[in-house]
C-alpha cells in the first residue's frame, strides 16, 4: 500500500533493507506531510490570529483549515471541540490538572485500566496526590482482556472519571470502550479515551462513541511530532478552567484579574503549532484518500498474518524446547503483537532478541513500552512488540519471521 510515497522505506540500516515494524512508537511520514512543513515555512510563516498583515491571515486560516479537518476525521459536533496540543502525553495532563481542579476533592475516586500507558496513569496519580483523591483501575483476566464485571464494582458515587486507552499499545487489545462508556453514562460519569494507538489505525466518530473526551497524536498518525489533540465535548470544555496561563488564552488581562479566551483557544497558550497543524492536516487528508476502513482492512491482516506466522515458528521450534509466546494470542487486535521468546523456560531477554532483529534490518521495540504495571503483570521485565502502518505488507512479515528464526537460532 503507497510505499512509495514513504521515502524512509528506501533506507538501509546496517546494509539490510529497512523492515520498519515500530510504527505504534511513531509512524513515518508520507513526502506530501514533508513537503507541507517546507511550504509553511516556505510560503506563509507568520504567527497568527493576532496580525492583519496576508501572512498572518494566511497562516490563520490554514491552522483552522485543520482544526476543522481535525473535527471533521473524528466526527466532533465542531471545531471548538478540537484544542491543539503536543500530543496524547499532552492532551491527558491538561485534562488531568483542569478536571481536576474544577471537579476532583479529597476522597474522590479515577479509575484506569490495567493496562494504560504511563501518560494515563501518571498525570492521574499526579492529580489525585494533589487532591487527595484515589486512582483505581480495571483489573485484567487471564485472557489479558478487561473485567468488565470488576470494572462495574469499582464504581461508585466517589468516582468522578474515567479515562481508558481504545487500544493496549503492548498487547494491540480492543477494549470493550463503547461498553464501559455506556456503564459509566448510565452514572452521569464521563469518560476519557486514550486514542494514541486505534485513530491513526480505524474511524473513530466521537459523536457515535458518545466519548466525553479522546486524546491524540500526531506522529503517530503520518503527522509530525509536536502535534496532537484533545477533543472535549463543548458542554465539558465550557464547565473547565484553562490549564495554562498566557499570550492567546485571554480575553483581557487587567491588573485586577483576567478573562478568558472562548473556546478552544481558552486552552491554547501561546503560539501554537500551526505549521505542525497545517502538516497533520495534509496527513489526515492522506490517510483519507486510502479510506480508513481500508487501513483498518490492510492492518488486521497484517496482524492476522503474523499471528499466523508466529504460531507456525513457535510449533517448529516446540522440539528445540523453544517457545515464541505471543501475548493475548488470537484476541482481536490493532496492528500490536507483543511477544517472548522462551529457552526451556528460561526467558531470551526481549533487548537481545531486538538488537539481532536491528542487525538484519527489522525496527521493532523492546523493554516495557511505558506500562510498566502491566509489564510487571505479565511476569517479565518487558516483550518484543511488532507493530503495522499503512505502508507494511506480508513481505516485511516474511522477512520479520525469517530474521527472528535465525535470531532464536543464535540465542537458544
Ligand atoms: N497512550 C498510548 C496508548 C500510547 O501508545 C502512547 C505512545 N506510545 C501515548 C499514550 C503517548 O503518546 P505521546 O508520546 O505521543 O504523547
Amino acid at each position: 500500500m503507497n510505499r512509495a510515497d514513504f521515502p524512509i522505506l528506501k533506507e538501509t540500516v546496517h546494509g539490510r533493507p529497512l523492515v520498519y515494524l515500530d510504527n505504534a512508537a511513531t509512524s513515518q511520514k508520507p513526502q506530501v506531510v514533508m513537503d507541507a512543513i517546507t511550504e509553511a515555512y516556505t510560503h506563509w510563516n507568520s504567527n497568527i490570529h493576532r496580525g492583519v498583515h496576508h501572512l498572518s491571515q494566511v497562516a490563520t486560516m490554514k491552522h483552522e483549515e485543520a482544526r476543522q479537518a481535525v473535527a471533521d476525521f473524528i466526527g466532533a459536533k465542531s471545531s471548538d471541540e478540537i484544542v491543539f496540543t503536543k500530543g496524547t502525553t499532552d492532551s491527558l495532563n491538561a485534562l488531568a490538572f483542569s478536571f481536576g481542579e474544577a471537579f476532583i476533592r479529597e476522597g474522590d475516586e479515577i479509575i484506569v485500566s490495567a493496562v494504560e500507558h504511563h501518560s494515563n496513569i501518571v498525570p492521574w496519580q499526579m492529580l489525585c496526590e494533589r487532591k487527595k483523591a484515589v486512582l483505581r483501575h480495571i483489573p485484567l483476566h487471564e485472557d489479558l482482556t478487561l473485567d468488565i464485571e470488576a470494572f462495574k464494582g469499582l464504581l461508585s458515587e466517589k468516582t468522578k472519571l474515567i479515562s481508558v486507552a481504545h487500544v493496549s499499545n503492548v498487547l494491540g487489545t480492543i477494549n470493550p470502550v463503547e461498553e464501559i462508556i455506556r456503564i459509566a453514562h448510565e452514572r452521569n460519569i464521563p469518560v476519557c479515551i486514550d486514542g494514541a494507538q486505534s485513530v491513526p489505525h480505524r474511524a473513530i466518530d466521537v459523536q457515535a462513541l458518545d466519548c466525553d473526551f479522546l486524546a491524540f497524536s500526531g506522529h503517530k498518525m503520518y503527522g509530525p511530532t509536536g502535534i496532537g489533540v484533545l477533543y472535549g465535548k463543548r458542554e465539558w470544555l465550557e464547565l473547565l478552567p484553562p490549564h495554562e496561563g498566557g499570550g492567546e488564552m485571554i480575553n483581557h488581562v487587567r491588573w485586577s484579574g483576567t478573562t478568558y479566551n472562548e473556546l478552544p483557544y481558552k486552552f491554547e497558550a501561546g503560539t501554537p503549532n500551526f505549521v505542525g497543524s497545517y502538516a497533520l492536516h495534509q496527513a489526515i487528508n492522506y490517510m483519507q484518500s486510502i479510506g480508513m476502513d481500508a487501513i483498518e482492512a490492510h492492518e488486521r491482516d497484517l496482524t492476522e498474518y503474523c499471528e499466523e506466522r508466529m504460531k507456525e515458528e513457535n510449533e517448529r521450534m516446540k522440539e528445540e524446547g523453544v517457545q515464541v509466546h505471543v501475548y493475548a494470542a488470537s484476541q482481536p487486535k490493532a496492528g500490536v503483537i507483543s511477544f517472548n521468546v522462551f529457552s526451556r523456560q528460561d526467558l531470551i531477554h526481549p533487548f537481545d532478541i531486538g538488537t539481532l532483529l536491528d542487525q538484519q534490518g527489522i525496527a521493532v521495540r523492546t523493554g516495557h513500552h511505558c506500562a510498566e504495571p502491566l509489564i510487571d503483570e505479565l511476569g517479565v521485565p518487558g516483550t518484543v512488540r511488532v507493530s503495522f502502518g499503512l505502508y507494511n505488507d506480508r513481505a516485511d512479515i516474511d522477512a520479520f519471521i525469517a530474521a527472528l528464526e535465525k535470531t532464536i537460532r543464535i540465542l537458544c
